[in-house]
């Protein structure tokens, strides 16, 4: 929407952003995802951005960042980091965690600003010596982000799993944590075919009940507002729990794949002879449109996909 000489989906008022994903209000920016407010110069972030600029492989950081680098959960009027995570207010640190409103460390030891100039190169250059490498053998010299390996999470805890169609075996084939979740504690009090169909004949009890989804097995429970809300805009008791709702509210949404397309527009009609167009398309007139270009709408999906001009041409 209202974006230029950009590629992806879901952006707004951006220029110059390519293969992303929820940006707003940006420029000069690839492989990145939800950013707003202003961020620029960016690639390989994910997460916030709010006047952030010159991030690289960087998630979760943002507010006045600059210049932040393999770091997460850093910002808030922070510049010149790397390798760092959760640091605030704070300028010129190296592999630090949790650090507030500091300046010049290295592995969280205060440095005074020359002997850090000096250090860091010193610690980048034994990076690039002896490098780690992960069980797949893959090396992370200076300039790589963390191993997945040393994530806490595995990836099918993370988001990941909101943005990617992807399993167990391809997870474990590109070095993520993989792991299969425990059986809950707890068991079942109801059972989603006792359940009312009409939310007024949901009694308030049901706020003790341990409910099992009908989609995944797993059991939840709802909280007094959500029951209130239900009742108040007359929404069914919900059938599933909140991770199988969450996923059906973001199946209708494309992934950020990236496919290139050539427009279906054939001439005067679609290629599927689906669709008859209202005008003569000015960049091509009555033979088949050339334009190619990235699209998350897959070939073979029954869509009609048009570039940009035909689109323009039809809907004016
Ligand atoms: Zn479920
Ligand atoms: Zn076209
Ligand atoms: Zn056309």
């Amino acid at each position: 929407m209202k974006s230029v000489d950009s590629t992806g989906d879901f952006l707004a008022n951006c220029k110059n952003v390519k293969l992303s994903y929820y940006a707003s209000d940006s420029e000069n920016l690839t492989y990145c995802q939800a950013l707003g407010n202003s961020s620029r110069d960016c690639m390989d972030y994910t997460n916030w951005g709010a006047n952030a600029e010159l991030v690289y492989e960087t998630s979760e950081t943002g507010l006045g960042a600059s210049n932040i680098k393999f770091s997460s959960g850093c910002g808030i009027s922070s510049n010149n980091l790397e390798y760092c995570y959760g640091c605030v207010g704070s300028s010129n640190l190296f592999g630090c965690v949790l650090l507030k409103k500091k300046e010049y460390c290295i592995f969280n030891k205060q440095y005074t600003k020359e002997e850090y100039e000096q250090m860091v190169p010193k610690v980048k250059a034994h990076m690039d010596e002896m490098p780690y490498t992960d069980k797949l053998g893959r090396v992370y010299k200076y300039g790589e982000y963390f191993p997945p390996e040393f994530s806490p999470f595995a990836a099918n805890e993370t988001a990941l799993m909101d943005f990617t169609d992807m399993d167990k075996e391809q997870a474990l084939k590109f070095g993520l944590v993989w792991r299969e979740p425990k059986e809950s504690e707890y068991k079942a009090t109801l059972e989603v075919k006792d359940i009312p169909d009409h939310i007024d004949e949901v009694k308030d009890d049901v706020l003790k009940e341990i409910i099992s989804c009908e989609m995944c097995k797993k059991v939840f429970r709802i909280i007094p507002q959500e029951l209130a809300f239900c009742k108040k805009h007359k929404i069914p008791f919900p059938r599933k729990c909140h991770n199988c709702r969450f996923k059906d509210l973001t199946h209708f949404r494309n992934l950020p794949k990236w496919y290139k397309r050539s427009c279906d527009c054939k001439g005067v009609k679609s290629k599927q002879g689906i669709y008859k167009n209202n005008v003569l398309h000015p960049n091509h007139g009555v033979d088949d449109c050339q334009n190619t270009f990235i699209s998350t709408y897959s070939p073979e999906r029954p869509e009609i996909i048009y570039c940009g001009s035909c689109y323009v041409a039809e809907i004016a």
